[in-house]
């Protein structure tokens, strides 16, 4: 997924800030010399990279502060120009707001989920309600908004460009939206939501990394660990030790509900007591419980919703989204359910066979089934992920694979570059070049996983692309490959190995960004299309001229075995039912807490989620959903009413990928056809235009329903 901030008008980022003035104290810095706090001027890296090594936490609230305050003025100064209303003195002039305030929270907010500290959680919950105060703030100002409204009036006889025109219907959109209409008393209930919301998604967020670290399952014996890796039991000894359990083992939990563990520990005990541990985060009373806020949330969204003229949260939302309608939604979601099931019942008979077999006695739980699917995979295409990882080496995959790629589609080269100041010393830095060898922008990859770093893979921008001050981006990816012992090689999996090419495609969307005005730069989109880039660059992991070039014994440099390539290519359509199923079951409580009334949204959290389930057809308890309620940070964050959005990019991805392979696959012509008509146009241009303008004819289905084994369904999707 990306990373978005919680603020529109801070995705936007202007540059050029005045050397900020700020009142010292000269009796104080003769005593203890305090350094300049580095955000308050343009950083002077290179691509204006931040300036890690300055960036001290007692930084974060001060900058904070005065950006929010610096922006009120320069917003204040706009609402109230004398001069008649025009787009540059209005809609530019906001453009151009907030440099502090941008270059603040894209930092604080992206290392508050990859590298966060008590200090820094304890900045983000003070900030949260203030920032959505602020935001507030601009978006309720009557003045602002009649200037905006007068533009908008007559934006067609203003002379202005497409994007310009664009950009003015974005402004009016996302004021009326954020409540510009509302009578002042409403727009007063209305803040005290959003300050309310804020706090709330904050607390959850910081519940569930709490709640993850909490409630590792401990192991005292390790006769228990049969089937886990050396390296794993290793590790796990470490982890204990790190939580003072010295000469026991930890179990560290994921953030979904599956744990990887489960595919390899033969002690069925142990299996259910770390799936009970993960179902049960957040629910199971003690101060990281989340039960009420999930309930709260879904409250205050839908009073939110009605206040705005809406009927729920997720017609709201929805509405602003390629999707449309909750219809669209409820349609592709219901249409695949019934088949995702069946397929998943399906792998079910073939675990239970196993364990029939092997006179096992007992039936297959949701604890099992990574454990028996592992047993049938091995048993249908006969390797197992022990056999695969030698030969995908982490730095190997990156430099030979994802940069390889990314090389003969659009004639990328990338230069390591270790003179640049990074927040944590396994932060790889790259300088990106064009064919002709100008730059292009900044690459940062942080991809081992920490404690202190949320779970799961995200993109993020320190620095979008902006065509009004021609700052080129800095873009970071961020996953989470566990760390190995010392002088040991990082050998992926090969999902790590999907996901690192997965997020490089966000990541050229971020560096490919060719528009003029920052609101629309790089993965400024919706959000049911911003998967769909990145899903289209995993289809190069398994191109056989890139996999050859990257997947390469790290000890030999043998190249993988054809025989067991062949077998993963096959195994990749395996365990689809699964999958689908776990995915359908998330996005379907995600709309069914949003598609709520205020008067229907229920107090017994887990309750509700089962009834939703149940009617969707999605209650197959050895499946749960991918994530439940009181964990998934998705929609308690940036993705309310928005998980279905995968699927939704991924029609368009499927499509997509059908294009490349008509067209010759990998080669200069098709990546450049790609990059001018989609890749750097940000939000520039409506959607399903620029997937319209890429693919020559609106999307079609049936491409993925072929993927994912679901061609049984009469589904359809636009
Ligand atoms: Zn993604």
């Amino acid at each position: 997924m990306t990373h978005k901030l919680s603020l529109a008008l801070a995705a936007a980022l202007c540059v050029a800030v005045p050397g900020a003035a700020f009142a010292h104290d000269p009796a104080v810095e003769a005593a203890a010399p305090m350094p300049a706090n580095p955000f308050f001027t343009a950083s002077t890296l290179p691509y204006q990279l931040p300036p890690f090594d300055q960036i001290q936490d007692a930084h974060y609230a001060p900058a904070f502060e005065k950006g929010m305050a610096d922006q009120r003025a320069e917003i204040d100064a706009i609402a109230n120009n004398p001069a008649a209303p025009s787009f540059d003195n209005t809609i530019v002039a906001m453009e151009k707001t907030g440099a502090l305030l941008n270059r603040t929270a894209a930092v604080f907010f992206n290392l508050a989920g990859a590298n966060t500290n008590p200090a820094m959680q304890k900045v983000q919950a003070e900030m949260a309600p203030k920032l959505a105060a602020h935001q507030d703030a601009i978006v309720l100002d009557g003045k602002l908004f009649a200037r905006i409204k007068a533009l908008y009036d007559q934006r067609n006889d203003l002379g202005l460009d497409a994007e310009s025109v664009r950009l003015l219907e974005r402004y009016h959109t996302d004021f009326v939206r954020a409540g510009a209409n509302l009578s002042d008393a409403d727009k007063t209930t209305l803040k005290a939501m959003n300050a309310e919301l804020a706090t709330l998604s904050t607390t959850f967020s910081q519940n569930v990394l709490k709640e993850v670290q909490a409630s590792g399952v401990l192991v005292s014996d390790v006769k228990e660990l049969d089937g886990l890796s050396a390296d794993a039991i290793t590790a796990a000894a470490e982890a204990a030790k790190a939580a003072g359990k010295e000469g026991q083992y930890l179990i560290a939990l994921m953030n979904t509900s599956g744990q990887p563990p489960l595919s390899s520990l033969t002690n069925r005990a142990l299996r259910k007591k770390i799936m009970d541990a993960s179902l049960g985060r957040n629910s199971r009373g003690g101060e990281f419980d989340n039960r009420a806020i999930v309930a709260r949330v879904a409250k205050l969204r839908a009073e939110r919703a009605a206040l705005l003229g809406y009927a729920n949260h997720a017609t709201y939302v929805l509405e602003d989204e390629t999707a449309g309608t909750v219809g669209a939604v409820n349609k592709l979601l219901s249409d695949l359910a019934p088949a995702a099931v069946a397929n998943a019942r399906k792998e079910a008979a073939d675990m239970q066979a196993i364990i029939d077999a092997e006179k096992g006695g007992f039936a297959l739980e949701a604890a099992d089934w990574a454990f028996y699917a592992e047993k049938v995979r091995q048993a249908k295409y006969d390797f197992d992920e022990s056999q695969l990882r030698p030969y995908f080496e982490m730095t190997s995959v990156l430099e030979n694979g994802v940069f390889e790629a990314a090389g003969q589609l659009y004639g990328l080269t990338f230069k390591r570059r270790t003179d640049l100041p990074t927040y944590h010393p396994d932060v790889m830095v790259y300088e990106v070049f064009e064919a002709d060898g100008k730059p292009l922008g900044l690459f940062l990859g942080d991809f081992y996983a920490r404690s202190n770093k949320r779970g799961g893979a995200w993109m993020n921008a320190y620095v979008p692309q902006n065509g009004l001050t021609g700052t080129q981006p800095v873009v970071a990816n961020h996953l989470n490959i566990p760390k190995p012992a010392a002088g040991q090689p990082t050998l992926l999996t090969f999902d790590e190995v999907t996901t690192m090419f997965h997020e490089f495609g966000h990541a050229l969307h971020g560096l490919f960004s060719n528009v003029k005005y920052p609101q629309f730069a790089g993965t400024s989109v919706p959000r049911d299309f911003v998967e769909y880039p990145s899903q289209v660059n995993e289809m190069w992991a398994t191109w056989p001229s890139i996999l050859a070039n990257y997947a390469k014994h790290y000890q030999t440099g043998e190249p993988i075995p054809q025989a067991l390539l062949d077998k993963v290519l096959a195994a990749e359509q395996y365990g689809q039912g699964h999958a689908t199923t776990e995915y359908l079951a998330a996005a379907m409580l995600d709309q069914s807490w949003h598609q709520l009334a205020a008067n229907e949204v229920p107090s017994d959290t887990l309750a509700f989620e089962a009834q939703a389930l149940k009617s969707a057809g999605l209650d197959y308890a050895p499946v749960p959903p991918r994530y439940r309620s009181t964990y998934f940070s998705h929609i308690m964050g940036g993705y309310s009413a928005g998980y279905y959005a995968y699927l939704w990019s991924e029609v368009l991805d499927a499509e997509s990928v059908e294009w490349f392979k008509e067209n010759g696959g990998l080669k200069r012509e098709n990546g450049d056809h790609f990059r001018k008509t989609l890749l750097s146009r940000g939000g520039s241009v409506d959607a399903m235009q620029l997937f319209r303008d890429f693919r020559g004819r609106d999307p079609q289905v049936g491409p993925l329903l072929k993927r994912r084994g679901l061609e049984v369904a009469p589904a359809s999707a636009q």
